[in-house]
């Protein structure tokens, strides 16, 4: 037996080829056919008018900023529950986040918390220079109540759905329900290019400064001539070519996922776990299962369950360690907390992938039961 991987690679049958044509072509460049393609292609799935390629969704979530022109002292809101990719490019810009804390019933963003922090910010007469919502685990924030508080006190609002591609809020597509939207192609992402990510939006001058500031800030003279700091962050015509192969074959990456998830909820249907919500406002495109354990009713810790599954090579991941419970970001405000923090306390992520095999998660949901009878 291998090793049971959390969210590993999985590629389908066009990458290969795709990347054997950039190979031939010569375009071994961060520019090329294959990014203008894979551009067009995400745009048109996410359905939103225009895309940028770039190196990561980090880099993405900075240029977000940057065109938005938030700065040195602004502020910016987001979500609490989340990896620190989601927060870092406010401290890149010399920003201050804002933590909020999630609902129960989506794990997302709770909108009601966004919009007490808004109003508290408005009656300070320091309104945030942006709203970064995150869609946890495939699942997209409840964008509905989002939007309406954001766009009360005319705050941008900035979709990181890195981990959402494909997921749907009231049918609209996760990545379009903003005002820019975030996607990360990262190796453990529902599919990667090994390294990636896209800025999105209908605004063609926000994206067009994007790509500009992603190539160094060049202006079209022949000497590269330089008005202001930029960047090196354009993705490469070889990755373009995998993410355009990884793209045909989203649809069944994410029905083996909720395949997984469904298979996780029948088997473990156990005193003691609760699985994250679907909420009924959208479609997840199951990215990870996770689950909570409380340890009463259980009879065992997560922490207890995670080090089992670790004995047998199976590897899991605790839920996010909240952002206002990191030492990197301890002086930073939080509204609310303690949800994430308990859904960090007793939550655990399992194998997922779109590669796992029948086998291999019956394997998982064993294991999971045998930490529970052998305590009990
Ligand atoms: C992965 C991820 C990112 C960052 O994407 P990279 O491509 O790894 O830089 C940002 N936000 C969330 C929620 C993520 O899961």
């Amino acid at each position: 037996m291998s090793r049971i991987f959390l969210s590993p690679p999985h590629m389908g049958q066009d990458e290969e080829s795709f990347l054997s044509d950039a190979f031939q072509s010569n375009w071994i460049t961060p520019l090329g056919p294959h990014v203008d393609a894979f551009e067009r292609e995400i745009a048109t799935r996410v359905g939103v008018a225009h895309a940028a390629a770039l190196s990561s969704g980090t880099a993405a979530l900075h240029l977000a900023l940057k065109v938005l022109d938030v700065n040195a002292g602004d502020e910016v809101l987001v979500s609490t529950l989340t990896v620190s990719a989601s927060a870092n490019p406010i401290a890149y810009v010399g920003a201050r986040p804002v933590f909020i804390d999630c609902d129960r019933e989506s794990w997302n963003i709770d909108p009601d918390l966004l919009a007490e922090e808004l109003r508290a910010c408005d009656r300070r007469s320091k309104l945030p220079a942006a709203v970064i919502a995150v869609d946890l685990y495939g699942q997209c924030a409840d964008f509905a109540p989002i939007r309406a508080a954001c766009s009360r006190y005319q705050v941008p609002l900035i979709e990181d759905a890195a981990e959402a591609l494909g997921a749907t809020h009231q049918g609209r597509p996760a990545g379009s329900l903003g005002e820019l939207g975030v996607l990360s192609f990262n190796g453990n992402k529902i599919i990667t290019t090994s390294g990636g990510g896209m800025l999105v939006s209908d605004r063609q001058d926000w994206i067009e400064r994007a790509r500009f500031l992603a190539s160094q800030a060049r202006t079209p003279a022949p000497h590269y001539e330089h008005s202001e700091i930029g960047f090196n962050y354009r993705l490469s015509n070889l990755l373009a070519a995998v993410g355009r192969g990884q793209l045909r074959v989203l649809d069944q990456r994410i029905e083996r996922r909720r395949a997984n998830n469904a298979y996780y909820r029948a088997a473990l249907a156990l005193p003691g776990i609760e699985f994250m919500p679907e909420a009924s406002y959208g479609r997840s495109n199951g990215w990870l299962t996770c689950l909570t354990f409380d340890p009463a009713a259980f009879g065992a810790t997560r922490e207890q369950v995670r080090l089992h599954l670790e004995t047998l090579d199976i590897e899991s991941r605790p839920v996010w360690k909240p952002m206002h419970l990191q030492p990197a970001f301890a002086q930073c405000r939080v509204r609310g907390g303690d949800v994430a923090k308990e859904l960090f306390e007793r939550g655990l992520c399992l194998p997922s992938g779109s590669n796992l095999t029948v086998r291999e998660r019956e394997g998982v949901a064993d294991a999971v039961r045998a930490v529970s009878s052998s305590a009990g």
